[in-house]
């Protein structure tokens, strides 16, 4: 089993599938919603959970033109991996970081007065001309310029021939809320910035502010690029966005394990920490080795969580725990060790989601994905077109 090109060993039946079938569905899918504008697939926290390097491989080759990340480390270790496309990194690096994301050819987002000096020295350094990003805050408030500071940074990056102002962008906080006018508001404040800037002659060949949420939803954010996240990992950004898209997404990663140990137990029995809930009949429990040290939410089982096993919803019982959690299996008898969990994914007729667990922990199903751990191995696999439609079918 290959993780980033390393073999390691794996004893524990627990795994997570990526399935590049489904991502190239969902790549194919965001680029033809998307076009003219370009897709930049956003990669950033190992793509997501779904190891990062094997996904930007095939979102490049299923239509996205360009890569975007959080982290310098993330985008060398993306050339590292051997892959040549651009890369936007979506934060300003450190002055320290800047030289090396330059020399591996990894554009960055610029929108402090000394990120440009590290970049202008970085580049007369290296001798090159570097393509940069100014990034405007226009109502996210995390990162990025105030717009009446846009034109000084812009004009300091242009002060001299080193550097050239390759896009102007900013990130909307509220798009997977399509009734929020705030978003109407943002992109208000980013035109009239793009105007002032143009009347001062600063120009930028390239505008980008969709994420998954405005790319699905408002096509008057559809620039020169969009950035898209969650949509090429199979997920709406919100419910709310559902009926825009020409074709499902299709999540592209599940989480299986098989049952490592059963044992019945008599009504009554309150099984795990805290035993916080008795049994109602004779039950056979299986034991599944995952936890939350893999990212499954401690109280899911309290909130309704289950999993699949011979193709039924089983519910889990009790605290999940660091390694493992235990599933009601109903009767005695129905499933033996070694019968396949599926966590997240399709079992029979069945499926779980991350949008599922996300709605029953209270959060996004961003979160869930980020959250399953370095110590699950990622197994790529393919499902074709056709699989995918007779599972929707
Ligand atoms: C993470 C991120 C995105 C992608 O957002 P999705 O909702 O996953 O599509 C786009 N732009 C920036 C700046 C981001 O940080």
């Amino acid at each position: 089993m290959s993780e980033h090109g390393v073999r390691r060993r794996v004893y524990r039946p627990a795994w997570a599938e990526i399935d590049l079938g489904a991502l190239a569905s969902n790549v194919a899918t965001m680029a033809a919603h998307v076009a003219p504008a370009e897709l930049l697939a956003v990669v950033k926290a190992d793509g997501y959970g779904h190891a990062g390097a094997v996904v930007a491989e095939r979102a490049l080759a299923a239509g996205a033109t360009r890569l975007g990340v959080a982290l310098v480390e993330e985008g060398l270790a993306l050339r590292e991996a051997g892959i040549v496309a651009p890369i936007l990194i979506l934060s300003e690096p450190s002055p320290q970081a800047m030289r090396d994301a330059i020399a591996a050819g990894i554009t960055p987002t610029l929108y402090s007065i000394d990120g440009i000096i590290s970049a202008h020295n970085a580049a007369m350094e290296l001798g090159e001309v570097v393509g940069v990003h100014l990034k405007v805050d226009t109502g996210m408030h995390r990162v990025g310029a105030d717009p009446q500071d846009t034109l000084q940074l812009a004009s300091l990056i242009n002060d001299g021939d080193d550097l050239r102002l390759e896009g102007i962008w900013t990130h909307l906080a509220v798009a997977d809320n399509p009734s929020d006018s705030y978003t109407a508001t943002q992109v208000m404040l980013f035109d009239a910035t793009l105007a002032a800037l143009e009347s001062h002659g600063v120009t930028a060949p390239v505008h980008h502010l969709a994420n998954s949420a405005a790319a699905i939803s408002l096509s008057t954010t559809h620039r020169d690029w969009v950035r898209c996240g969650i949509s090429l990992y199979g997920y709406l950004p919100s419910p709310e966005l559902a009926g825009h898209l020409a074709a499902p997404l299709e999540p592209v990663l599940s989480l299986k394990a098989q049952v490592t140990y059963l044992r019945t137990l008599e009504a009554g029995e309150r099984p795990s920490y805290g035993r916080i809930a008795p049994l109602s009949k004779d039950t056979d429990v299986a034991i599944v080795p995952l936890g939350y040290a893999d990212g499954i939410p401690r109280n899911l089982g309290q909130v309704g969580g289950e999993v699949l096993i011979r193709g039924r919803r089983r519910p889990i019982v009790g605290n999940v725990t660091m390694d493992q959690i235990i599933v009601d299996c109903g009767s005695i008898g129905e499933v033996i060790v070694g019968d396949e969990v599926v966590l997240l994914g399709r079992q029979g007729t069945q499926r779980i989601d991350a949008t599922e667990w996300a709605r029953l922990v209270g959060t996004i199903p961003y979160e869930i994905l980020c959250a399953i751990g370095p110590r699950v191995p990622r197994v790529v696999v393919e499902t074709s077109p056709i699989d995918v439609a007779d599972a929707h079918g």
